[in-house]
């Protein structure tokens, strides 16, 4: 087994706390995008919303014309009856196209209802738009106040994470490269932890017991001891 120093295995617990925190805050800012996103789709909901109110006024405005055409069309027809009655010889005929222009004007009075109803119409549909307007807004400012908060949070965890990181690298020029060459093995077959605390004999990272010699050793000897069930460092607080 190889001799190690009490000091060398403190650099090692002192690197694998700074690689479980620098792990952490990195889960952490990963999952920024997504928070980022999540935030955003807020706002698109009332984006589509809007839009698909705009497209339904369009639609009450599209109708409203055509409703002006057709009274138009009819009052040019009501024009050429008129015209027509003139020239008639027969009261039949005079009676027919009188009762033709009775019927138009019926028709066109009936479309003019409809043209104020959608007159109405369009005063709603123009208000809600509106109102969609102002509270799209309102959402807008707060949904920048929370990417401006996300992005803060993030720029701090980003300052940490690279203060960590340097710190890591300090630790790990102090360790013996042999031994930081199995840390990192161990640390990469082990589910990212390498050394463990020994309990009352009991491993740390797999909760089983270690030999009572092992145990003992631990306590008296500077050699590097390996769990014999989960493969990774031990070591024992004095
Ligand atoms: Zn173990």
């Amino acid at each position: 087994m190889k001799q190690i120093t009490r000091d060398q295995i403190e650099l090692l617990i002192e690197l694998q706390k700074k690689e479980i925190e620098a792990e952490t805050i990195q889960y952490e800012l990963d999952k920024q995008p997504a928070k980022m996103a999540q935030i955003t789709s807020v706002l698109k909901k009332f984006e589509e919303e809007i839009e698909k109110q705009t497209a339904a006024l369009e639609d009450l405005k599209k109708g409203y014309r055509s409703f002006d055409d057709i009274i138009a069309d009819n009052q040019a027809r009501i024009k050429k009856r008129e015209e027509q009655l003139r020239a008639v010889t027969t009261n039949k005929e005079y009676q027919a196209i009188l009762k033709e222009i009775a019927d138009i004007k019926k028709i066109n009075s009936r479309i003019e209802d409809e043209t104020i109803e959608c007159l109405d119409k369009i005063d709603a549909a123009e208000k809600a738009v509106k109102e969609h307007e102002k509270n799209y807004a309102v959402e807008e400012e707060n949904i920048n106040q929370q990417k401006t908060a996300l992005e803060i949070e993030a720029d701090g965890q980003e300052k940490l994470l690279e203060g960590l990181l340097s710190e890591k690298d300090a630790i790990s020029e102090k360790i013996d490269p042999e031994l930081m060459k199995q840390y990192d093995f161990i640390k990469s077959q082990a589910r990212g932890i390498a050394i463990v605390e020994v309990k009352e004999a009991v491993c740390q990272g797999c909760n089983m017991n270690i030999p009572p010699q092992m145990y003992n050793e631990l306590h008296r000897e500077n050699e590097l001891r390996i769990c014999p069930h989960c493969h990774r460092m031990l070591y024992v607080l004095y």
